[in-house]
């Protein structure tokens, strides 16, 4: 192949909508930066944090989700899987997980809805198409659109491609970030991204991993860089999972970190946990599963709230 013919690919490859796999695309959101928004929530996160909430979001490929109450255990799913993965256990389905590979032929075949796929591969042309249908709601009410996840930046390509699509169309743009990625990765995202809604879960690097399977000092380090070196204005999230990370300790270092080592401009939103999410691990078959911790009374939102206020911070409760 000539030099021209080799240019002609690379560029061919960098204006290519990039394919990524894709959970939901939620509009009229009002939790995920300001005004109405579309929130794009990706499949694949490196992160396994004991008390997500969207554990559907954890792996990048499609799955299936299994809901027992609608199962009429007729039987046709195990007839339509090759893995032979499921049984008719009391009148009900169950499936070996292990040998599922999530085709989603089972769920095809269902007549009841108890087996649905969830995740989709599209494209991130075809997503930006669904986006812009809500434009007139983000004009309006100050807002734009968040990518989501799962974790963006597990799929730079797509969004950033995707990010990028929203400038050019004059939409405000997001990203919700746990901020675990090579700064090489980061970095060339963030030049479509006008706020950053970014992840803190805890300060102590042994116990970041113990919790979320990952160190967080790639995410204190990149949440420097993002701050200082681009001055991309940032949004800290911090969930509050009762036992897990809402020590005085903690509380008193995340609020230390962010005033200190960032800036008191940041306003902290405190995510108090709520179990509404533990059904869809049941949906998904997950089983052995070690975690158990509860919705934090008002009183202690409000004492955590006033530790970070101490330190300069503006506190919101939620989003
Ligand atoms: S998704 Fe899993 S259970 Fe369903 S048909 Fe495929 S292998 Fe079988
Ligand atoms: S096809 Fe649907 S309703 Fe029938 S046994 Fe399988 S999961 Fe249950």
């Amino acid at each position: 192949m000539d030099n021209l013919s080799q240019r002609a690919d690379g560029l061919a490859e960098i204006s290519r909508s990039p394919s990524g796999s894709v959970f939901n695309v939620q509009g009229y959101s009002i939790h995920d930066g300001p005004g109405i928004r579309t929130t794009v929530f990706l499949k694949g996160c490196p992160l396994t944090c004991l008390w997500c909430q969207n554990p559907e979001a954890m792996a990048k490929q499609p799955q299936v989700f299994f809901d027992s109450d609608k199962c009429r255990g007729c039987g046709q799913c195990v007839a339509a899987c090759p893995e032979r993965a499921i049984e008719i256990v009391a009148g009900k389905a169950r499936t070996d997980r292990q040998l599922c590979v999530d085709h989603g032929l089972c769920a095809a075949v269902c007549p009841s809805g108890a087996r649905s796929v969830m995740g989709r591969e599209a494209t991130a042309d075809d997503i930006f198409e669904e986006i812009e249908a809500d434009a007139i709601f983000y004009k309006h009410s100050g807002g734009g659109v968040t990518i989501s996840g799962g974790e963006p930046l597990a799929q730079p390509k797509f969004t950033e491609y995707l990010l990028k699509r929203c400038k050019e169309a004059g939409f405000h743009t997001a990203i919700d970030t746990s901020g675990f990625a090579k700064w090489s990765v980061v970095e060339p995202v963030m030049k479509y991204v006008d706020l950053v809604l970014y992840d803190f879960k805890h300060m102590n690097p042994l116990e970041h991993a113990r919790l979320t399977g990952v160190s967080n000092e790639l995410i204190l380090d990149n949440a420097k860089k993002i701050h200082h070196q681009l001055a991309i204005p940032m949004l800290a999230r911090v969930p509050l999972i009762p036992g897990y990370n809402d020590t005085p300790e903690n509380i008193a270092d995340t609020a230390k970190f962010i005033a200190g080592e960032l800036s008191t401009s940041i306003r902290v939103h405190l995510i108090p946990y709520h179990p509404f999410g533990e059904a869809k691990y049941e949906r998904l078959e997950v089983r052995g599963r070690f975690f158990s911790s509860h919705t934090p009374s008002g009183a202690r939102v409000a004492e955590i709230s006033d530790i970070f206020r101490g330190y300069g911070l503006a506190v919101t409760i939620g989003g």
